[in-house]
């Protein structure tokens, strides 16, 4: 049998399992034999060390072998039953007890020897000692078929239906059979240089270790053999990474030449001079975009350091070396704030804009198509079917972890091998992005436009309500604005929470005097965009909302950030929320307000919210809070999941495999001479992108 077979081999050809027991692991995400294989147990209970009866501690877990003196069945009360057994070695007896499962008793007779693991209570008369529910395992001839007593055992994660002791003994069946059958992916230099175990040894000694492994290091997953299997998804993730950039490098991509005149016009009509950070990254931009092979950049930086201009100003360089641009934004909000910013000094410099979000106008879908649009700024609408380019040159993508992968590859293929430019806020640090986003390429604004000053963030309760309203009041009083977030459109018994209808509501009563706006998913697109544009020219004091204006919206004038119920929003989220202030010169205010209950969790989050104003601080808290899974929802991100490495501790050993990825790539460029490694690979990314498609 090889790892191939495996791997298309059903769980139902394992010994002992049925079609019920199939659908059981198919619930725990076990399809065939070989994801049962790297099914691993979550923890393990050290039950070798057998110890004398008269020896055993109360409340320790300990394992004790003799034999049957006695077993009978003890009805407790009405409908109780209680299964007892006394078991006997030379130095003492103990009682092991089942409760409501009468029907163990026909698994014992009196004078057979077997083992007992458990939690040892003393037992109602003096100087005895009791288990409840304890393991128990008969002993047979051969001291290799103890699975669930006298060794380390492993614990897995189950669902319901289906006991430890069924599905351990299961699985030791399974690993019996079928680990010769794995073949390992990994070339044997790689192997030896990294120290690394056969991977059909790890996968055995990780599911039923042989005696004398550190329990320690099994439980905290940094045994060899856990080793051996995060080696293995980093290099495979590091080795999809160089697949994807050899691609890319393969593909005829635009060489735009250096920056033309209506750029330099463009850069002049800026009410602002660049920060030597929005420069550095332009620069880098630019030349990248000069390169014959499709770009492929991330530009990070924080909340508010200026992104936009720079997508505007190498969209328009696109456009003056002959091609289209597209934006494209996550929310009709944002997409309208980008166009109406960019319409006005594009219409000046001759370039034809245009904006696609919500309903798709015909009219424009041809403009588009014919080519007579330079620059279309949209939401998903762009990706739509019918929504074709004559000539595009280059895609950016705001706030780029708001869309799936299929979501930027449509976008792409609007296009021949555009250039594309994803940008981002929640930035984390240049050495991790560059290890994580392996296939791209990235650019950092570190540094915030001049005059910005940090934004003073508070904790305040829910029912601090008068100090809540006098800030509020004082900030109006000083011709600032005001956003009021809430975590739901209206209130429903079934949510608990307050919500943005009743919240307008509320502060009207309170504020008959202020002007009141009120911005949510369910309103109108054309109603929408009114609000926003009178919010910009100051007409409203203070926009009750949700969170469709948690990225991107500019209004410099807004100083004030109420989240209210900031215990339910997660850290990227609020500090997205918080950059909406802070964009002009004047000092601002975010107040997060909490309702309980609050986690400990939120606690944590809020607190740090407080203490930091630094998007990659937070982003670096965030993540390690969530877990990269969560953090950049593995799902649709694109990364294919870990389960055993985690790219945050194991980022050295990123490197290192990255490293022997790559090198190995530049050897064997279809790794031919691997064919175990390829299927590996592709078996890895599959679902996220497909490395050997042709074309
Ligand atoms: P983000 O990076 O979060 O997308 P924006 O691009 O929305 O940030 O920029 C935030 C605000 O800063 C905008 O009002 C923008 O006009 C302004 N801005 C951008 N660059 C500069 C600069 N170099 N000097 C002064 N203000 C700037
Ligand atoms: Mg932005």
């Amino acid at each position: 049998m090889t790892d191939n077979e495996l791997s298309d081999l059903q769980i139902q050809h394992a010994k002992g399992i049925g079609p019920g027991r199939a659908r059981l692991f198919g619930r725990l995400g076990i399809v065939t034999i070989k994801d049962s294989l790297y099914y691993l147990p979550y923890r393990y209970e050290d039950r070798c060390n057998i110890k004398n009866i008269r020896d055993v501690v109360c409340g320790r877990l300990e394992t004790v072998r003799g034999r049957v003196l006695f077993s009978g069945v003890r009805p407790l009360g009405r409908r109780l039953k209680m299964f007892e057994l006394t078991v006997s070695d030379e130095t003492g007896s103990l009682k092991g007890k089942w409760f409501n499962q009468p029907f163990l008793k026909q698994n014992f007779s009196v004078g057979q020897e077997v083992v007992l693991s458990g939690f040892v209570k003393a037992d109602a008369y003096p100087g005895g000692f009791q288990m409840e529910n304890p393991e128990y395992e008969l002993v047979a001839e051969d001291k290799d078929s103890f699975i669930h007593t006298n060794r380390i055992v492993p614990i897995y994660r189950l669902t319901e239906g289906i006991s430890q002791k069924q599905f351990r003994k299961i699985m030791f069946g399974i690993v019996r059979d079928h680990t010769d059958g794995i073949s390992d992916p990994l070339p044997v230099e790689i192997m030896e240089r990294n120290n690394l175990r056969p991977l059909a040894e790890a996968i055995q000694q990780l599911h039923f270790p042989e005696d004398g492994t550190e329990i320690s290091l099994l439980n905290s997953s940094e045994s060899t053999y856990h080793a051996r299997l995060a080696f293995d998804e980093l290099f495979l993730l590091g080795l999809g990474m160089a697949v994807i950039r050899k691609n890319n490098r393969l593909r005829q991509g635009i060489a735009f030449p250096p920056e033309g005149m209506k750029l330099k016009a463009f850069k002049k009509m800026l009410p602002f001079e660049l920060t030597n950070a929005q420069k550095s990254a332009l620069d880098e931009i630019l030349w990248d975009m000069g390169r014959p092979y499709p770009m492929h950049r991330l530009l990070q930086g924080d909340v508010g350091c200026g992104k936009t201009v720079v997508a505007f100003i190498t969209m328009l360089h696109a456009v003056e070396c002959g091609y289209q641009a597209v934006l494209m934004a996550p929310t009709e909000v944002l997409a309208e704030q980008h166009y109406s910013a960019l319409q006005g000094i594009m219409n000046d410099l001759g370039v034809r804009s245009d904006l696609l979000a919500g309903g798709v106008k015909e009219r424009r879908i041809d403009l588009i198509a014919s080519g007579e649009i330079d620059i279309v700024v949209g939401t998903h609408a762009l990706i739509q079917e019918g929504v074709t380019f004559r000539k595009l040159g280059l895609a950016v993508i705001d706030e780029q972890h708001k869309f799936g992968v299929m979501q930027k590859v449509l976008l792409r293929k609007k296009g021949a091998n555009p250039d594309v430019l994803v940008m981002t806020a929640t930035p984390i640090p240049r050495s991790l992005a560059l290890s994580i986003y392996g296939d791209l390429d990235c650019s950092v604004i570190d540094e915030m436009p001049p005059g910005r000053q940090s934004i003073m963030t508070e904790v305040l309760s829910a029912d601090q309500k008068t100090a809540i309203y006098g800030i509020m009041e004082a900030e109006v009083k000083k011709g600032r604005q005001v956003y009021a977030v809430y975590p739901a459109i209206e209130e429903s018994d079934k949510s608990g929470l307050r919500a943005a209808v009743q919240g307008r509501e509320a502060f009207q009563r309170i504020f008959p005097q202020l002007r009141m706006g009120l911005l949510h998913g369910g309103k109108r697109i054309a109603e929408r965009e009114g609000i926003m544009a009178s919010f910009k020219r100051g007409e409203i004091d203070v926009l009750v909302c949700t969170t469709v204006i948690e990225v991107g919206v500019d209004v410099p004038n807004a100083t004030l950030m109420m989240v209210i119920h900031a215990e339910r929003f997660g850290l990227a989220q609020l500090h997205q929320l918080r950059g909406r202030v802070g964009r002009g010169a004047d000092m601002s205010r975010c107040l997060l307000i909490a309702y309980e209950p609050c986690s400990d969790e939120a606690k944590r989050r809020l607190d740090i919210m407080v203490r930091s104003n630094d998007g990659f601080r937070i982003a670096e808290e965030d993540l390690s809070i969530r877990g990269p899974g969560e953090f950049w929802g593995t799902r649709q991100s694109g990364m294919p999941d870990l389960k055993v490495a985690d790219i945050i501790r194991d980022i050295g050993k990123l490197e290192t495999a990255k490293k022997e990825a790559f090198n190995l790539l530049d050897s064997s460029p279809q790794l031919e001479e691997f064919p175990f490694l390829r299927r590996a690979l592709e078996a890895f990314w599959q679902g996220k992108v497909d490395l050997y498609k042709t074309g």
